[in-house]
């Protein structure tokens, strides 16, 4: 814009009057705006407005109103609100984000770079995002160990299923970020307890796990 105000002259009879410039980009912006017709108030001083919105200008320039207009919007997607939420936490809804995308480095994913990894909860050879949320029997017993009275009747192990129930289900404000919460920190636990169990070979029993996530969500 200061590049913008160095080339315009001020308005003379009711014409827009610009100095010439050599960058392209420029003279197309200008092309544009003398297309536009002038509607001239008498004797009312001439002042900058930037553009807010569709139809609102403000005095000030505001960087975000500016980045909201011209930027690219996409639609929102419905499991956003499944991983953003004001009482989250961002370490497990990063987690639950990776999760939701497919990206976490699981078995599945590690085979395409030649790694063979099965679940290292059960010995499924297949250890894949779905696997581990929940269709392994000892994180299908964990998460409905954790979501115990908040989902009835208790989901089934399909991750899309779980994923439908936590979103659209009749839930009060509460039960619905306990819900959230629950789903992100059971699936940021799960995902520690693999990765320590495959670099450190320790593991902990479901029951032991399950109390550390009860008390991360109290
Ligand atoms: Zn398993």
């Amino acid at each position: 814009m200061m590049m913008f105000k160095e080339i315009a002259d001020v308005l003379v009879d009711d014409q827009w009057r610009f100095r010439n410039s050599r960058d392209s980009g420029i003279e197309q912006v200008l092309a544009q705006i003398k297309a536009k017709p002038l509607l001239l108030t008498p004797n009312v001083d001439d002042g900058v407005k930037w553009k807010r919105g569709d139809v609102e200008y403000g005095s000030e320039f505001s960087a975000y109103s500016t980045w909201d207009m011209v930027r690219a919007q996409n639609a929102k997607v419905p499991w956003a609100k499944l991983i953003w939420f004001k009482q989250g936490v961002p370490r497990y809804a990063f987690i639950t984000w990776l999760a939701v995308k497919d990206r976490l480095s699981t078995g599945s994913r590690m085979r395409t770079w030649g790694v063979i990894q099965g679940c290292t909860f059960c010995g499924e050879p297949e250890e894949s995002r779905d696997h581990l949320f929940f269709a392994c029997p000892y994180t299908y017993g964990l998460w409905l160990q954790i979501i115990g009275s908040l989902l009835r009747p208790a989901p089934s192990p399909d991750w899309n299923e779980i994923m439908a129930r936590i979103l659209h289900s009749a839930h009060d404000r509460l039960v619905s970020i306990l819900l959230r919460l629950a789903l992100q920190v059971t699936i940021y636990y799960i995902w520690r307890e693999r990765n320590e169990r495959r670099h450190t070979q320790r593991s902990r029993p479901a029951n032991q796990l399950a109390k550390v996530i009860e008390k991360t969500i109290k």
